[in-house]
């Protein structure tokens, strides 16, 4: 039977740094402050908004967010985001996406300043994953992979892990960190051929592929450990699950992350820290 590799856990020991670290920043005279900028309303928008709120309230990060009506222009998107690259008091900003389809989501992308851009999501950030030169912070999801493996005291040096998903916002930089880490990583995606001969042969099994319950017993073999990036909501029974089918996957694997309880909850720990973290490195 896998072990639950809970996120809770992992998210209040994350918690507790960045309290350290806002402590710190608090005695010279600084509030770490993270600023989300949202359009329109949708609710998985709207339920993570309140999730991060939640976690950096815990930490000693105030949220101030800002909503901008579902039909805004993109002339009123760019200046929104302009005034916050511009405001001191601000250390930290999340743009939730994807955006409506009329507005140019690549634009607002890049106009992020690179010292804010806490969720990894500019060419700058990314370049300091891909080139490991710890420059700019990682896409908080991918991040939050390792952080569980670490957490759980799960070696990563010289295992084999495969990803699956080859997304910039998960997939490709939980690669990149994986194999940082000395993990020997193959990538798997839309395109690939006899996926469960590949992923059976995962040490790690990082699956963020963004369909549910796709991962069943024949992608598995015991002794691996799972991390489901996966979140969806079941139609059926109106509740959270993931990429990986825990029923077929718990008698199989060795560690298994819950969907929910997962990644998710340590997804907005590693937000609060990267705000706390940039307003240390904005001083
Ligand atoms: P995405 O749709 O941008 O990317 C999905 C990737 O999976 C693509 O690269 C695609 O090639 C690959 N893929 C799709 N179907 C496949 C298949 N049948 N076989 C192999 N590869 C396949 O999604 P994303 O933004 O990377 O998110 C992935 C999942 O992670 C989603 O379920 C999303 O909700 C979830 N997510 C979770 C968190 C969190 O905090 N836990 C954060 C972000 C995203």
């Amino acid at each position: 039977m896998a072990v639950a590799l809970k996120g809770g856990p992992v998210a209040s020991a994350l918690t507790e740094k960045t309290i350290a670290l806002a402590g710190d920043l608090a005695a010279r005279g600084v509030t770490p402050t993270l600023a989300v900028l949202r359009v329109g309303e949708r609710p998985e928008d709207m339920s993570y908004e309140r999730g991060a709120a939640k976690r950096c309230a815990a930490a000693g990060v105030i949220v101030r967010s800002a909503a901008l009506p579902e039909d805004v222009t993109q002339e009123a998107l760019m200046d929104a985001l302009e005034a916050l690259n511009r405001d001191e008091s601000v250390h930290g900003i999340l743009l939730l996406r994807p955006l409506p389809a009329h507005l140019d989501g690549e634009a607002a992308r890049r106009a992020l300043r690179p010292e804010k851009d806490v969720d990894g999501v500019t060419d700058g950030s990314l370049a300091g994953v891909f080139t490991g030169s710890g420059r700019g912070f990682a896409p908080c999801t991918a991040q939050a992979v390792v952080e569980i493996l670490d957490h759980y005291g799960i070696g990563i040096q010289g295992r084999r892990a495969v990803v699956i998903g080859r997304s910039l916002v998960v997939g490709r930089p939980a690669a990149m960190l994986l194999m940082a880490r000395g993990a020997t990583v193959t990538i798997c995606h839309s395109g690939t051929e006899a996926l469960p001969e590949i992923t059976r042969q995962a040490d790690i099994l990082v699956a963020a592929a963004g369909r549910m319950g796709m991962i069943g017993p024949e992608h598995l073999t015991p002794g691996q450990t799972v991390i489901d990036v996966g979140i969806h909501q079941d139609p059926e029974t109106n509740t959270l699950r993931g990429d990986v089918r825990s029923d077929a996957a718990e008698p199989i694997a060795a560690a298994l992350t819950p969907v929910p309880g997962g990644v998710g909850a340590v997804t907005s720990a590693i937000l609060a820290l990267h705000t706390a973290q940039a307003a240390k490195r904005q001083l």
